[in-house]
């Protein structure tokens, strides 16, 4: 059955008063984003509380369905019919007709859930259930009520209009994006940091991304992986700008200066202080990173807090705790470890050293750091005013 309409389900709690209305517009906003995706004609309305797509004319209802389904701060996606609102008699034609339509078989057990928003419908919800469920059995007699677990629920709600539907496509769930703030994440070509930025979105966090590229250590190809990741996750947030750093001079910099089994943290110190320039510049509220506890050197306890050291920002790790199987299973599921596990270097597999230290002491990490104090700053400057930015998704 190609459906003319969909009721958007949005959770309700914690939106109250005027949150309620600033969550609802992100999201009218944000499914307008993922419908300019789709082939087709929509438009995106807000009734009594309410979210409705309307396509008008020919539309492919997959594709449809697999953009909404990325849309944070959908619950649920409801295909339902309309129809003028009409008697007793007439609705429960309408409600036969749906159920002939949409199942093959009519031995199932049912239930009609209605709800009646106009209170001057002259039935109410009770009676709306017993006149509707009477009518479905008279249609179906091998079809049974229950009331407790249904094969399928007939839901009936009146309003300006009546809508009837059966089917609730679960959404991703979350909070629109747009809702909660901005943040930068630190995006490379691996499995991790694509995942966190999509954890954090979810919450409904805006998000750009920074991406440290050391040609010609790095390809060409790692830069278009990084660029085909940010797009992959721009599905889910709308566009992403990428701010794509060249650390080349920087990295040759603290190879030459430092020890080498400190290059990873000096390096990843680095990083920080730039992510955080833009993310100042661009008022992004906090940094985020594909960090887990103890997954490699750089991400033991000791290094984490030798890396935070030089942020002023919050860092949201939203991996921390997660295995590496938990996070490839996400990774999967969002659809971006296809693109990950592609074979390119990104800068920081080309620098380490063979035996980089796992519990960095900050005290000497600072006082290795000194050593860089002649050129550092000039290199970061030239970093950043040379960074490109590219609008993704
Ligand atoms: P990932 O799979 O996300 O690359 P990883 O397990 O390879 O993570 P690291 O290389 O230590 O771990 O990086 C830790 C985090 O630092 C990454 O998740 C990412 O947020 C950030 N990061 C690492 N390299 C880069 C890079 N070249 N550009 C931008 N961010 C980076
Ligand atoms: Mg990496």
């Amino acid at each position: 059955m190609n459906y003319q309409k969909f009721l958007i389900k949005y959770a309700e709690i914690g939106i109250k008063g005027k949150n309620r209305h600033l969550f609802e517009e992100a999201l009218v906003r944000q499914i307008r984003i993922a419908l300019k995706k789709t082939e087709g004609s929509f438009a995106v309305s807000r009734e009594q509380g309410r979210i409705y797509v309307d396509c008008q004319g020919d539309y492919d209802q997959e594709e449809l369905l697999e953009n909404l389904k990325r849309v944070f701060g959908i619950s649920g996606i409801c295909p339902v019919v309309q129809v003028p609102v009409c008697g007793i008699e007439e609705l429960s034609a309408h409600v036969v007709g749906f159920l002939r339509e949409l199942y093959d078989t009519h031995s199932q057990t049912f239930k009609i859930h209605a709800r009646r928003a106009r209170k001057d419908y002259p039935l109410d919800t009770m009676e709306l259930n017993r006149e509707l469920g009477g009518a479905v059995l008279a249609a179906f007699p091998h079809m049974r009520v229950d009331v407790h677990d249904p094969q399928i629920w007939v839901y009936v709600e009146i309003r300006e209009s009546i809508y009837i539907y059966s089917h609730v496509i679960p959404g991703p769930g979350g909070m629109p994006v747009g809702t909660n703030g901005k943040a930068m994440l630190l995006l490379s070509g691996g499995i991790d940091s694509p995942v966190a930025g999509w954890m954090v979105a979810k919450r409904g966090v805006k998000l750009d991304a920074v991406y440290f590229h050391a040609p010609p250590y790095t390809s060409e190809r790692a830069k278009q992986k990084v660029i085909d990741l940010a797009k992959q996750v721009a599905r889910y947030t709308g566009p992403i700008y990428l701010h794509v750093v060249n650390f080349t001079d920087i990295q040759l910099y603290i190879y030459d200066k430092c020890p080498h089994e400190e290059l990873t943290i000096i390096m990843r110190r680095y990083m920080m202080r730039i992510a955080e320039h833009f993310a100042r510049e661009t008022k992004s509220l906090g940094l985020v990173t594909g960090e887990s506890i103890g997954q490699v050197a750089s991400q033991t306890m000791q290094s984490l807090a030798a890396t935070n050291d030089v942020c002023t920002m919050p860092v949201y790790r939203p991996l921390i705790g997660f295995d590496k199987l938990e996070i490839v299973d996400l990774a999967e599921k969002i659809g971006t470890y296809e693109t990950s596990i592609q074979p390119y270097e990104d800068c920081c597999t080309i620098f380490v050293a063979k035996h980089p230290v796992t519990k960095p002491n900050v005290n000497i990490i600072r006082r290795s750091e000194k050593k860089l104090e002649e050129k550092i700053d000039e290199l970061v400057k030239t970093a950043l005013e040379t960074t490109e930015v590219l609008i993704v998704g």
